[in-house]
């Protein structure tokens, strides 16, 4: 029987879903910190330009409540980066606005 990747909890056949997750996330170069921002900002600082990330997903077994929350989480996480596009937008809309206005 298979056990859930997420809580642990044993999966009956045939019930559980399979998932494709976010399992980590690694940084060509050095690693000397527990945080992947330190190492990137480490990496970006010696090589003097972005450090290259990646970011690893396997498909994983999980039961059914760990799937629904994990749908609400993904739905929450594109709402965030669907506020974070739209105030990078209007910030551009906004600087352009400014450049012409001066000119
Ligand atoms: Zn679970």
């Amino acid at each position: 029987m298979a056990s859930c990747y997420l809580c642990g909890a044993q999966i009956p056949k045939g019930q559980g879903v399979r998932k494709t997750l976010y399992t980590g996330m690694g940084i060509s170069g050095f690693s000397l910190f527990s945080s992947v921002l330190l190492d990137w900002i480490l990496n970006t600082a010696l090589r003097r330009r972005p450090a290259y990330v990646r970011s690893y997903y396997s498909v994983k077994m999980i039961c059914g409540p760990c799937a629904a929350s994990a749908a609400a989480a993904d739905k929450r996480k594109l709402l965030v980066l669907g506020v974070a596009l739209l105030v990078v937008t209007v910030l551009a809309l906004v600087i352009v606005a400014a450049n012409i206005v001066t000119r």
